[in-house]
Parts: structure tokens; C-alpha cells; sequence
């Protein structure tokens, strides 16, 4: 089959996530076929250099044999079995074993999901079950922020800030309240202010949320240590500990999302630990397998884990995928193979100063007004150089822009008018300066571009 034979059927036949199905269509999808390192190859031969990781999930790169091979064998040895009814099987014996020996001492038990979505899933049940099992049966609202991302579940959606998602097949799960992110860009920046009292002004918008609910009914705060899907939003260093402060005063669970900040991300096994958070729940999926497979789980903090153990009998949640013996033996493989090459300390001491020091480089370029990164995720803002201020929502420019990234070879993701990229942590110095220059020289191709259309013919062009 040729380029326009596989179109031609996914326009007849395949509904995609995230999608406008219709505008798909006219347009035809994009066909990748094959992947090597950090690179995808589509249907028509070219290589595109791939700053998201998939979706934040290829840390190790394409092509690792080793991870092939440790899905062969245990597909030979045994492909399925469960975890239900006191059965369980080696490769999810030996991953739970590993990923607790990884996360911070006080984390000792996890709980196997198929995604992120199921680990959200799970972790809204445990932590309204925890405090059920406590005698505070009124402790049930979760408070997340807004524009976070926690899956697409009808529990990752309502625990989720985003809009145009809660405008969709709701009604959501209730007592799901949600605050101001730490987003100094977007909501702030205001001239005579710091990132750091606006860092402190969202943790107290936090507090005024759980007096407003009354701190014997919140359970839990939910977020990411740094937001991916809402445009890599990097929290002033106040943030976390005023947040953390607040959690304390309240006697409220904390959850971090692992799920894309996991795994080496931000140059630490977790983003929890990078910010010192001790989290009492963290969901994590993605990175876990470098994508090869489905898998998630929820890293379970022993004061929930005891509880549940010691006071809940039998608690009435899991999936038929819940640990899958395949997912789980390609994962283990995955997280041998980070500790074996050292991948985790290498984008910290490595790989993430030498992006950051290429990244804020763009931050010169017209059409940049932010130029951010920590570990290996990153932003760039972009403004109208004009007023210095972000273009009119109507022009598309973050997808215009990315789009013309594309067509230079690389992936690089737009939210809005924020261009972002979460490159596999297996990525070189030289593949880093490839990046960036292509980034630079679609943001050239976007000013171009811009400039090139006149006002009234604005919408055409840019769609
Ligand atoms: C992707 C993501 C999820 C959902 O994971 P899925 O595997 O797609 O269900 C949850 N939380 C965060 C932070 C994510 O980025």
C-alpha cells in the first residue's frame, strides 16, 4: 500500500484521538511507518526528528532490540495471565519490586493499571476509600488546576482542568474542584510583580479553595510537578513548598502525577523528587515502558498503602490488564536498561544544561517571548513582535508553526500559541543542536509566513 491507499482508509474507517474527524479527512494523515533512535520515518521517506517522544513516552528511543526481545520471551513464556483472586505471575512480581526500590522510601506498594487514565482512575477510588476507611466519610473532594491534563477517562477528564474537555460528554464526577495553575506567562507577568509571590498567590489560592469547601470534606490536591499537556508549565520555585505547606495545615492527601514527569524527565527517577514532594499517591504510565507497550500503575505511599492493607478488606477495582505480564517484562527491561546506561543522571547533569543553554538561545528570536526548559521538556512562548504581546487566537500561529516544523523534520507540539517538545532521553549533544536549529528555523518560516498574508485574507491562509 501507497501513501494515498492508507489515507484513503483511515478516512473511511479510523476516528483519531484528539481529532476534528472531518478536517482529518480533507486533509489526509500523515503516515509513520518505522522509528530509529530519536527519529520517525513516514511513508513517503522522510525523516523527522522526534522532540516529543511519541507523546512524552519514548524515552529510550525507537528500535531498542533488547526491549523486542523482552517482549518475545515472555510472549513465549506466558503472553496473558491475571492478578486477580490471589494469582499473580514473575514480570509483575519483579516490576513492583523495581519500581519501589526507584521511588523515595516512604513509597513501597504499587498498584497496576493499562494507562495514565486508570491510574487517575484508581487513584480518585483509593484516596475517597482511604478517608471512608479513616471515619471521614465527608472527605471526598479532590482539588486539581486548571488546564491540567490527567487523562481521558470520565475520572481523568473531571480530575483534568480542561476546558473544552468538560465541555464534552459530561456530566463529570462530582466534588472535583479546581484552582489557578502557576502559569506566570499566561496569568501573570504583570509589571512590578515576581514569578515567586505569584507562586505564592496560587498556593493561596488553594487554601482559599479548601476554606471554601471546608477542610474536613477535601481528600486530596492533585497535579504534575511541571504541567505537560498544558504547555510544559514550569512552577515558580515558591510554588511547591507553599503548596506542600498548605497540604500539611489541612491534612490533605497529595498526589503527583508522574506520568510524564516520571522517569527521568526532569533529570530525577520522579519530578516528585526533583521538587521534594513525598507524594502519597503517584500515578504513572508512559515513560514506564518507553512506550512499547501499554502499561501503567499508581505508586501507593505506605499511610494509604497501610490503611488499605490493614483496615479495607477486599477493595473492589482492577483491570483484566492490570500488571500484564508482557507490558510488565518490557518494562522491567526498560527500567534496567535507564539504570544500566545511566540515563536518568545524564539529563540531569548532562543532556538538560546543555538544552537549556541551546533553548534559551531561541529566546532572541522576534517571535519568542519565553524560552523555557527543565530536564529534557521545554516551551517557547510565542508573541507578536509588534505589540510583544500573543497573536490573536483566530491566526492559529502555534499550529501554523508547527506545522512548518514538520515540514523542516522535526516534531515539535504546539498548545495554543505555545510550541513545546519532550525530546527521548537518549538524545545526543548533536541531535540537540539539530533540534534547536530546526526549531529556529521554523519559527524563521512562521514569521515569513506572517508576514507574507495580509490581514483580510488571514483565515484562509492559516487554516
Ligand atoms: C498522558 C497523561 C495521562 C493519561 O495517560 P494515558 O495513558 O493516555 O491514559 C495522565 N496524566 C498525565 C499527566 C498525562 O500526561
Amino acid at each position: 500500500m501507497q501513501t494515498p491507499d492508507y489515507q484513503r482508509l483511515d478516512r473511511a474507517h479510523h476516528l483519531h484521538p484528539f481529532t476534528d474527524f472531518k478536517a482529518l479527512g480533507e486533509e489526509g494523515s500523515r503516515i509513520i511507518e518505522r522509528g530509529e533512535g530519536v527519529y520517525i520515518i513516514d511513508s513517503e521517506g522522510n525523516r523527522i526528528l522526534d522532540g516529543m517522544a511519541g507523546l512524552w513516552c519514548v524515552n529510550l528511543g525507537y528500535g531498542r532490540e533488547e526491549l523486542v526481545e523482552a517482549a518475545t520471551a515472555q510472549m513465549r513464556e506466558l503472553p496473558y495471565y491475571n492478578n486477580f483472586f490471589k494469582t499473580t505471575h514473575p514480570p509483575a512480581v519483579r516490576l513492583a519490586e523495581t519500581l519501589c526500590r526507584l521511588a523515595p522510601p516512604h513509597i513501597n506498594r504499587v498498584f497496576f493499571t493499562g494507562s495514565g487514565s486508570e491510574a487517575n482512575d484508581t487513584v480518585l477510588r483509593m484516596v475517597r476509600r482511604y478517608w471512608a476507611l479513616k471515619g471521614q466519610n465527608d472527605k471526598q473532594w479532590v482539588i486539581g488546576r486548571e488546564n491540567a491534563y490527567h487523562g481521558s477517562t470520565v475520572a481523568g477528564v473531571s480530575l483534568g482542568g480542561m476546558a473544552p474537555m468538560h465541555q464534552q460528554g459530561g456530566p463529570l464526577v462530582p466534588k472535583i474542584a479546581h484552582v489557578r495553575q502557576p502559569y506566570w506567562f499566561q496569568e501573570g507577568r504583570p509589571a512590578g510583580h515576581d514569578p515567586d509571590a505569584f507562586g505564592r498567590e496560587c498556593a493561596a489560592a488553594l487554601e482559599a479553595k479548601i476554606q471554601e469547601l471546608g477542610e474536613d470534606r477535601v481528600a486530596a490536591f492533585i497535579a504534575e510537578p511541571v504541567q505537560g499537556a498544558g504547555g510544559a508549565i514550569i512552577p515558580p520555585a515558591s510554588y511547591w513548598p507553599a503548596v506542600k505547606a498548605v497540604l500539611a495545615k489541612y491534612d490533605i492527601l497529595l498526589v503527583v502525577d508522574e506520568v510524564i514527569c516520571g522517569f527521568g524527565r526532569l533529570g530525577e527517577w520522579f519530578g516528585s523528587v526533583h521538587y521534594g514532594l513525598a507524594p502519597d499517591l503517584m500515578p504513572i504510565a508512559k515513560g514506564l515502558s518507553s512506550g512499547y507497550l501499554p502499561i501503567g500503575g499508581v505508586l501507593v505511599g505506605d499511610r494509604v498503602a497501610d490503611t488499605l492493607i490493614e483496615e479495607g478488606g477486599e477493595f473492589f477495582h482492577g483491570f483484566t490488564y492490570s500488571g500484564h505480564p508482557t507490558c510488565a517484562a518490557v518494562a522491567q527491561r526498560n527500567l534496567e536498561l535507564m539504570e544500566a546506561e545511566g540515563v536518568v543522571a545524564r539529563v540531569r547533569d548532562d543532556l538538560g544544561p546543555y538544552l537549556a543553554r541551546r533553548w534559551q538561545a531561541l529566546e532572541s528570536h522576534p517571535l519568542v517571548g519565553e524560552a523555557r526548559c527543565l530536564g529534557l521538556i521545554g516551551a517557547l512562548e510565542l508573541i507578536d513582535p509588534a505589540t510583544g504581546e500573543r497573536f490573536d487566537e483566530s491566526l492559529a500561529v502555534g499550529n501554523l508553526c508547527r506545522d512548518l516544523c514538520f515540514a523542516s523534520g522535526l516534531v515539535m507540539r504546539s498548545v495554543g500559541d505555545t510550541m513545546i517538545i519532550s525530546p527521548p532521553l537518549v538524545i545526543t549533544h548533536a541531535e540537540i543542536d539539530e533540534l534547536v536549529d530546526k526549531a529556529r528555523r521554523a519559527l524563521d518560516a512562521t514569521l515569513e509566513r506572517l508576514a507574507a498574508i495580509t490581514s483580510d485574507t488571514h483565515e484562509e491562509s492559516l487554516t
